[in-house]
Parts: C-alpha cells; structure tokens; sequence
C-alpha cells in the first residue's frame, strides 16, 4: 500500500504566474496547490495525496505568526494517524528559515519536505513540477522516517542547519556549505547518504505561542555606526543578531552599543555576512568581556530563527550560546 503523503501550500515562484512566459516579470503565489499538483505526471503512482493551502505569498512575507500556524498543522498531522508524511511549498527566498524553524519544533518521526522552485510554473522549463515529484518521492520513501524536516530542491536532499540559498540564477540554487547533503533524488529515485538518525522529539516547544520575540538583524561594514543598534533597541528588539564581517566582528562603536545592549538584557548573537564561516566565541571579540554569543557556523537568517525560539525558554546568554552549540 502507497504511502500517504499529505502537501501544505504557501506559495512562492512554485506557484508564480506570468503574464508573459517570454517575460521575466511574474508573481509569486498565485495558483494554489491543486493547480500545481495537476501539472505532474504520475505523482498519484508515488504515493496517496492530499493536500491544504495556508497561504499564498511570497515567502519574503513569511512571519511568526504564519511559521506558528505552520507548525501548529504539522505538528497536528504528524501526531495523527491519518497521514505517512508532510510536503511543504515555498517561495525560495526564505525557504532555508521556515525549514529550520520547523527543524526545531517538530519531532523528526514524521518526514517534512519543503519544496520550491526557481522559475515559475507557467515558465518555459518551469523547474517546480520535477521538485514536486522529486519531493513527494523523498517524503514517501519508507527510509525517511527519523530524518525530520528536509529541504528537497534540483534533485539534492539539504539538511535544513545547512541548506543555504546561495544563487538567484538557475534551478541549482541551494547549497549546503559546510554540511553536506543527506541525500539525491532523480526522478524519484532516491539515494541517501547515511542512515536515518534516531527519534528524537522536538527541540523547541512553539503550542499555545501566537508571537515569537522580536529578534533584529543588522548587516556589519566597514565603519559601522550605531544609529541601527539604537534604532532596534528602541523598536522593542530582544534579541540582535549582527551580520559581522569575517568572523563576526564589527566596528569599535559598534561593539561598544551592543555591549551596552547585552548588559540591558538584550541577547545580542554575532553571526558573519561571510557565506561559509564559523565564529568562535572569543575570537577576535572577547564575548565574555561584552556578554555576548557566537552564533558558530550558523547564517543570520537562521542565527535570528534559532535565538527568537532560545528567547521564549531564558534570557540568560550562557544558556543561549549553549544552544547555538547543540542546535
Ligand atoms: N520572493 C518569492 C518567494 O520567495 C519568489 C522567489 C522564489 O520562490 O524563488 O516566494
């Protein structure tokens, strides 16, 4: 019997239109999920479907409170019995986020897919039809189960912690930089790498949360001055997370605001703007002398998913940077 594998649409250029396939104007999120499963052959021999929209965006709108609702559905799903695994669409933009937010708050047991595209679905070699079937093949093999989130794009299976959008040209957009990928799928045959981990529940417990803290990004460059840091501070930010330069450093003033910043009680997580980096406490910047945390070889973009998820269980930072070591 065919497994059962249950899809979540968002939207993205998965399902983006244009009004001229010889353009390159187009919308994102604009036909739902139905329409986009109509546009593969024989994806009902890979497994049993069905399918739900939570949105149609593009995912540069993706926010708490849609990643919590999210959560919420996959989290209800996986704890059923009525399906095998979930598949998620998704604009690309912010894929690598809403994959590790799920990452982290979801137990590994029931396989969780995510899948967008880089060419919308009306386009001359639209890239989406082949990461869907690609993606349900991956969500419905029998030997996905332990594996969790994973983000399936151009016939390469990425580990949410390391998947990384890396071009916005061509259908071979994501990499994982520095840690490999689990697996590869070609017209649904799929080969991993390693054997499945263990079950494990989840990290992070999101139930009942219809917000998550307020967590800044500021990018670091030459001079950096502290007007940003101030202005987040202000905003009501509780945590910042600074796209540092090299490994994580930033101007003189810079550091000097965040550590007024930290000693306020603001968790303030240096990460780099370098794409493959790994910033070490206490390198350059003496983070026990400013209370501050390094955020390893983890990107801003998940540096801020990974402290707002740290911020709802403590403010203390010395058990924030215990987390970026573990997660
Ligand atoms: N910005 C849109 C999004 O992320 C379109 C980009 C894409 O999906 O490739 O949804």
């Amino acid at each position: 019997m065919s497994r059962r594998v249950h899809l979540l649409g968002t939207g993205g250029t998965i399902a983006g239109a244009q009004p001229d396939p010889r353009h390159a104007g187009y919308s994102a999120g604009v036909f739902p999920i139905e329409r986009l499963l109509s546009a593969v052959p024989g994806l009902a021999e890979l497994a049993r479907l069905s399918w739900e929209q939570i949105v149609n965006i593009g995912s540069q709108d993706m926010d708490d409170s849609i990643w919590l609702a999210l959560a919420t559905r996959v989290n209800e799903h996986a704890d059923g019995a009525a399906i095998d695994a979930l598949l998620i669409t998704h604009g690309t933009d912010t894929l690598e986020e809403t994959a590790y937010f799920l990452s982290l708050v979801t137990a590994n047991a029931t396989p969780v897919v995510i899948v967008g595209a880089m060419r919308p679905a009306t386009a001359i070699s639209a890239d989406g039809p082949g990461n869907l079937y690609n993606g349900v093949a991956v969500a419905a093999d029998p030997r996905a189960p332990g594996r969790g989130t994973l983000l399936c794009m151009d016939g390469e299976i990425h580990r949410p912690r390391y998947a990384v959008k890396t071009s916005t040209m061509g259908a071979n957009a994501f990499s994982s930089l520095l840690g490999g990928l689990v697996g590869v799928v070609q017209t649904g045959r799929v080969a991993w790498f390693e054997p499945a981990p263990a079950i494990r529940a989840a990290t992070f417990s999101v139930a009942g949360l219809d917000r998550l803290p307020r967590v800044d990004v500021l990018i670091a460059h030459a001079g950096m001055n502290a007007d940003l840091i101030d202005a987040a501070v202000a905003a009501g930010a509780r945590g910042l997370v600074i796209a540092g330069v090299g490994s994580g450093n930033m101007s003189a003033r810079a550091i000097a605001r965040l550590a007024d910043a930290a000693a306020s009680g603001v968790a303030v997580v240096r990460s780099s703007r370098v794409p493959r980096s790994m910033v070490l406490r206490n390198g350059e910047v003496d983070d026990d002398r400013y209370g501050f945390v390094a955020a390893r070889d983890l990107n801003p973009g998940k540096s801020r998913v990974l402290l707002q998820l740290a911020l709802t269980t403590t403010n203390d930072t010395q058990l924030i940077q215990e987390v970026f070591e573990r997660c």
